[in-house]
Formats: C-alpha cells, structure tokens, sequence
C-alpha cells in the first residue's frame, strides 16, 4: 500500500490553508487535483516539444507526433481496446457522448426510434439526447432507480421494444455513487442486439475497466476526474462501430483529401479529430495513468473504500443525516442531507472550515426529483485524501447542526 503523507507531497495544491485552516479538499467527483507530475509533462510539452502534430516533416513535430500518439497507445492499455485507433480524444466525457448522439442520430436514427438512459445520468448524458430527439422525434425511454439507488433491472428490460437502437448509461453515478451492473445491463442489451454507451466519467478513476472484458460498445470518460488535464476526454468506440459512423465535425486533420467537388475523410481515430488537438493536454493525461498505475489501482480502489466506509460510520453517529444511496457496490462518493438544513448553508459553513464539498444538483436535476429534493451535499474521496480529514469533516458537520439547533 503506498504511503499517504508521501504521495501527497505530489500534490502542491492540498499542502495549503483556506481561511488559515488546512484545505479539505472532498469535491474529486467534480474535478482531481493535479500530481507534480502531470503539471511537469504539460510544462516540459510546452518548454521541449511543442510543434503541430502529424503534418510536420520537422523535428520537432515529429517527436510531438510521437508523444501524442504514445498516448493514444497508454489509453488503449489503460482501457483494454484492441487497437489505438479505438480511441478518440475529445474535450471530456460530454463532448465524447455529444460526438455519438449527434453521429449515430444522423445515420441511424428516424422518427419513432428509442434510446434508453436512467434517471441517474448526469445531465451530459441527457441533454444531447433530448436535441437529437427533438431533431429527429425520437422516445427517450428512462430507467427508474429503486430506494437504495439502483437501477430497476425488471424496469430495464421491459423498456426494450423493437424500436429501441441505443442504450447510454452511466458506470458510475456522481451523486448516488452506485456501481451499475453493467455487465449484465450490456448483456440485455445485446441479446437485443442494441448496442451500449457508458459514462465513465466517475467509473474509471475508481475501477479497473476493461472494454473488451465489458464487450461495450461505446465508452466515455474525463482526464481531468482522473489526475489529468482540463480540457481532455476520450470515447472508446468498437472499430466496426466507429467506421460506420459519419464525423462529428469537419476540419484539418479529418480529411484524406479536400477539393470543392468532394471531399474524403480520414480513417480512425482522425476522421473525428477536427483540428489541432490539445497533444500537451493527452501526454499529461498519458502521465496520469502512468502514475496511477504505479500506485496500483487495486491499492487505490481498497484506500477510497476504506475511506467510504468510515466516513458513511461516522456520518451515521452524527445523527440527522439522510444518506443518498445504498447499494453495496459504490464508489467513494457520499451524498447527503443534515436535517431540514439547506445544502447550501451546509456547504458555505463547510467552506469556512476549509472544506470543499460540492452542493445543489450536480447537474443530475431529474435524479433530484426522483429523490424528491432539491440538492444534496456531496462529498468524494480520491487517493490522496485520509480519515483524519473525514474527522475534520465529521467535526465540521457538529458544529452545522449546532449552530442550526439554535
Ligand atoms: N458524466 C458524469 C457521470 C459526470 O460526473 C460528469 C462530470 O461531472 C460528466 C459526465 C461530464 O464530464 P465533463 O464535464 O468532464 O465533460
């Protein structure tokens, strides 16, 4: 197991006070902080090797050509494709689904055709569905959760019908921290012969993933959930279904050949990679899994869920907390509600502590009306945070409820 006070020197940003207090820092499931590492590569990117990439017969191009499309080879690994050409870089997790609804709408989809989401999905994997139902009167049909924030799997299946092309669920959910059975969610779907898009944006910087394993056809995550860069996503897409798909946008970089007459597209992954891509930006997040690897994921996994576990404990003797999600697969994400206290209040006291949590709907709003509130307080733990900081919290939430009780 690595050494927690050690690794956290890797982090600058956690060794500062907020309000002279020693930063908290429990908001990971909206953005990680960054290891010295990762900010390294994108410093020495700019300072060594930085040239446009591809088209370059220079020197220096060529070796930000080859950093680039290493990696490209370092996502392939970390997510068990097959090929490199499997991975698509994108801006994140929402421009990756944005690049799926928007394509596969316009080859396949027609009036009356249905796609299947969950009252869980974060609002990325609502929104470009609802536009391209709207452009093309598609059904959206949704998964209802159960009591403890599962999806209803019974529910599931029955939303099959023989109009339904595809299923986009989330691995992971941001607010409840369920871990969907997405084997068998992807196997129903199958049987069906629909194909499968997962959100893995609160998936992969928590569980081993593989792809291939999964038999998924399309999956989507964020470098920076994950101790990368801002700015950086990647769809995984099977190659057959990713050659029968048309490109998102048009640009440099996605074409073979350009005259007024006709134009043809590039083979994967380019012919979706319009334009200049942010190749400093993906070496980082190259880095990232480099270095998440080297910690061990299955020694991260077991330190986050040791830290789920105490703080959901000691959440309980608090009292009056009403806890979100129950299943007993989870990821490291606890949200609640401190009595009829607003989220809000909870989470501006919080912040006078130097605790970051996040509060309101983590853009989830038709999962906070199925829970039937209006926001929740959220706090999620990544590799570098500590019990001891849970017992700072667990003080903080004492003195909430304290000053309320007044
Ligand atoms: N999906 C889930 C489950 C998320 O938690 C998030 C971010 O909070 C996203 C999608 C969107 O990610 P991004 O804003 O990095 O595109």
């Amino acid at each position: 197991m690595f050494e927690i006070q050690t690794l956290r020197k890797d982090f600058p940003i956690l060794q500062q006070t907020i309000y002279a207090k020693p930063l908290v820092y429990f908001d990971n499931a909206a953005t990680t902080q960054k290891p010295r590492p990762v900010v390294e590569k994108i410093k020495q990117g700019y300072y060594n090797v930085n040239a446009n990439i591809h088209r370059g017969v220079h020197y220096l191009s060529q070796a930000a050509t080859e950093a680039h499309e290493a990696a490209r080879g370092a996502v392939r690994d970390f997510l068990g494709a097959r090929f490199a050409h499997e991975i698509i870089f994108t801006r994140g997790t929402t421009e990756a689904i944005n690049l799926i609804a928007s394509s596969f709408a316009e080859k396949f989809l027609t009036e009356g055709d249905e796609v299947i989401l969950s009252e869980m999905e974060h609002h990325s994997n609502i929104v470009p569905w609802q536009i391209q139902a709207a452009r093309k009167n598609l059904t959206l049909k949704v998964v209802p959760i159960d009591e403890t924030g599962a999806l209803d799997l019974e529910a599931y299946r029955r939303l099959f019908s023989e109009r339904t092309r595809l299923v986009s669920l989330t691995h992971v959910s941001n607010v409840l921290g369920t871990i969907n059975p997405v084997e068998t969610l992807i196997a129903i779907a199958h049987s069906h012969q629909v194909p499968v898009l997962l959100d893995g944006a609160q998936a992969v910087p928590h569980l081993g993933v593989d792809v291939r394993a999964l038999d998924v056809d399309f999956y989507a995550f964020s470098a920076h959930k994950i101790y990368g860069p801002t700015g950086i996503g990647v769809l995984y897409g099977k190659e057959k279904r990713l050659e029968e798909l048309p490109p998102y946008q048009g640009g440099g970089e996605m074409i073979a050949s350009v005259s007024f007459d006709k134009t043809t597209f590039n083979d994967l992954p380019f012919k979706f990679e319009a334009g200049t891509p942010d190749y400093i930006g993906t070496t980082a997040l190259a880095e990232a899994l480099a270095y998440i690897e080297q910690l061990g994921r299955a020694d991260i996994a077991a330190h986050e869920q040791e830290l789920l576990r105490y703080a959901t404990g000691r959440l309980q003797e608090v009292g009056g907390v009403r806890i979100f999600g129950r299943t007993e697969r989870k990821s490291s994400v606890v949200s609640f509600l401190l009595e009829d206290i607003h989220p809000y209040d909870t989470g501006l006291l919080l912040d006078q502590l130097g605790i970051a949590v996040r509060t309101g709907h983590h853009c989830a709003q038709p999962l906070m009306k199925a829970l039937g509130v209006e926001g929740t307080v959220r706090a999620s733990f990544a590799l570098y945070n500590t019990k001891e900081e849970i017992d700072v919290f667990i003080d903080g939430i004492k003195q909430v409820r304290t000053l309320f009780k007044r």
